[in-house]
């Protein structure tokens, strides 16, 4: 049996005069949700939707867990729709759940707006879902930098929300846990204000998950605090042997794939019809940090075989390409200009990569004597595939250029000599 232990944290912060974050910790459910509204409605809408996903997950599966999501929207919307001083209000939502696919345990992460959910695993922290705001949109079109977007004044305008539309795309994400892993749950007033860094360092050195977040929510606040901020802290304590059995595997047979492979499941956008979009996207386990010494823990031991056999592969690939370029390289000749004179190099014009060109020949045939027809060719550097090509192209020259050099005595006709005057005939 998996096993979790949670602690959250949450503080209106030093700007707003309320807090409309909300979170919620369970055994086996874990969330986040941060309102927006007037007159209290966003502190209704995150508060509607963390009871109702609390009340509607019932069954462990990733499917559940994204029903609930949309039970929880349409709670919210229906509330709007009811109440017209909350109409208009809405919520993120961002959770974890550890549900069961078969016989073993998997974390369910599903997200709709710009709260967040990270991973810190062997030291490294991934944020694993996707903000639903408008500046992530203009990153991911590249109209603005990761950096730009973190000051953007509209940095916190999102563009999906619980509450705002009876039918929510809810983005979900399953994954193994293996015991050390820590997941975070947080809202934008922590990540507006804390760098990812920053936020790893906290969770690498923080052992309780409660005095982790805490911590977390300080360090927001230490930033200018302009925003509510809410963060959760999971951690695995105990992953059912999953990783010793890995390691067992790696003795006798060849080792499973070393990504944890997370599957994105979120239906289709608007526009393209009903149906459901999976996509699969693997994470590549980063070598541990160095102060992280034997012994090796059984993952890292499987990490490091795969990443050599990886490495060795783009090696050999690498070298395969070279002696290639090297071959073509110098297994061709030109017919070039060396000081004046037609030679014969071998190699490229120019060179390829650091090959370069080598003389092979310089012939007597000077750079005045080719034909201005051909001058240009020669100059760039005539190729031909072997030597005897480059050779007869030579000869070719030289006749030319012999042609040309007789026409240009005989075309302008010479005058011929006139005739020696007839010397005066004799007779005896
Ligand atoms: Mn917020």
């Amino acid at each position: 049996m998996t096993e979790l232990r949670a602690g959250g944290a949450t503080d209106t912060g030093l700007v707003r005069d309320h807090n409309e974050d909300r979170y919620l910790l369970d055994e086996r459910l874990f969330a986040v949700a941060d309102g927006v509204g007037g007159h209290k409605a966003g502190e209704v809408a995150s508060q509607t939707a963390v009871e109702t996903l609390h009340r509607a997950f019932t069954e462990p599966t990733t499917e559940n867990l994204v029903e609930a999501v949309k039970t929880a929207n349409r709670t919210v919307w229906n509330l709007a729709e009811a109440n017209s001083d909350q109409r208009g209000m809405g919520t993120t939502l961002t959770a974890i759940a550890l549900v069961d696919d078969g016989d073993e345990d998997r974390l369910a992460i599903v997200n709709v707006g710009d709260s967040r959910a990270y991973l810190l695993q062997q030291g490294q922290l991934e944020q694993l879902t996707e903000d639903h705001s408008l500046v992530e949109q203009l990153v991911r079109e590249g109209q603005l930098t990761r950096e730009e977007a973190h000051v953007h004044p509209q940095r916190s305008i999102i563009t999906r929300a619980l509450g705002l539309d009876p039918d929510v795309e809810v983005d979900s994400w399953e994954l193994t846990p293996y015991k050390g892993d820590r997941l975070l749950l947080c809202s934008d007033g922590l990540t507006n204000e804390v760098s990812d860094d920053d936020i790893a360092s906290t969770l690498r050195t923080v052992s309780e998950p409660e005095e982790a977040a805490m911590q977390l929510v300080n360090a927001a606040r230490d930033h200018g605090g302009s925003d509510n901020i809410t963060c959760v802290v999971v951690d695995v304590l105990d992953d059912d042997d999953r990783a010793e059995a890995a390691s067992a595997a790696l003795g006798a047979e060849p080792p499973p794939p070393p990504e944890r492979s997370v599957t994105r499941a979120a239906p289709i956008d608007e526009g393209t019809g009903g149906a459901s979009r999976t996509t699969t996207t693997t994470a590549a386990r980063l070598d541990p940090p160095a102060s992280r010494a034997t012994p090796l823990e059984p993952r890292q031991r499987r990490l490091t075989w795969r990443v050599l056999a990886f490495v060795l592969a783009v090696v050999i690939v690498i070298a395969g390409g070279l002696v290639a370029v090297g071959w073509y390289a110098r297994h061709t000749y030109y017919v070039g200009l060396d000081r004046g004179q037609v030679a014969i190099f071998k190699g490229r014009p120019g060179g390829l990569l650091w090959f370069d060109p080598t003389l092979d020949q310089r012939t007597s045939l000077a750079e005045r004597d080719v034909p201005a027809a051909r001058l240009p060719d020669v100059k760039a550097g005539q190729e031909e595939a072997t030597r005897a090509e480059a050779q007869r192209y030579v000869n070719a020259l030289r006749e030319e250029s012999a042609a040309a050099a007789q026409s240009a005595t005989t075309v302008p006709p010479t005058t011929v000599p006139a005739p020696a005057p007839a010397p005066p005939v004799t007779t005896p």
